[in-house]
């Protein structure tokens, strides 16, 4: 994929908005803060900058949506980030909670042969580590439906799709506990008023806090499964 020059910041920017707009409408202000780590003013300033650009829409109160201009270069450095992690993981061995510094530090310089040849070596691959889409190199990404594990009833059986790969103590967690994408688990109880959720995977019970549970996406599992 081609793509305009843009700097460190800029390519930052617009990869926390893209994950923000993976499930809300704007990216607010707030939200980018969080994810960039910097302040509402910081974000506010560089998003007037992108809007002039035209990477991005921004409206004052809401916050930003990307152009068509800047959803191509978000999904550039995001392509970039997601096969970085995953040929950190899968060739270099490195842990799942560490790849996601990593690929933050070189997503900004890798070059377009190197992009191709490290998705060649990886077969093309469509996911992460940590189950997040990888953009295709024609800038196209599977738009995948998504519950947080918090909302599921009691009684369901859900697949693990993807999971924050931002906090490496929770990864470190759910690593412990075997707990990576593709794995069944079946919600047994939910403690009102968002508290512990109780889980069955394979033959083991595991206890999560409602914002791990916020933290991991997970889909229903077949309709047979759910009636075992
Ligand atoms: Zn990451």
């Amino acid at each position: 994929m081609e793509r305009i020059t843009l700097n460190q910041a800029m390519e930052n920017h617009l990869r926390a908005i893209h994950e923000a707009l993976e499930t809300n409408e704007w990216a607010t202000t707030s939200e980018c803060a969080r994810r960039l780590g910097i302040s509402s003013a910081s974000v506010t300033a560089m998003s007037k900058k992108l809007s002039r650009l035209k990477l991005v829409k921004y409206v004052p109160y809401h916050g930003v949506q990307l152009t068509k201009l800047g959803e191509k270069s978000a999904l550039e450095i995001v392509r970039h980030h997601r096969l970085l992690e995953l040929y950190l993981s899968e060739a270099l061995g490195i842990p799942w909670d560490r790849v996601h510094d990593e690929a933050e530090k070189l997503e900004h310089v890798l070059s377009e042969e190197l992009e191709e040849r490290i998705s060649k070596s990886l077969g093309d691959p469509t996911q992460d580590p940590h189950g997040a889409p990888i953009p295709a190199r024609d800038g196209t990404i599977d738009h995948v439906e998504y519950r947080a594990l918090s909302s599921v009833e009691p009684g369901e059986t859900v697949t693990l799709l993807r999971v924050d790969d931002r906090v490496p103590e929770f990864l470190r967690y759910l690593g412990s506990m075997n707990l990576y994408p593709g794995t069944v688990m079946k919600v047994i109880t939910v403690e009102p008023l968002g508290g512990l959720l109780a889980l069955r995977v394979c033959d083991k019970e595991i206890v999560l806090g409602s914002q791990a549970a916020g933290m991991i996406r997970v889909t229903a599992a077949a309709k047979a499964e759910q009636r075992q």
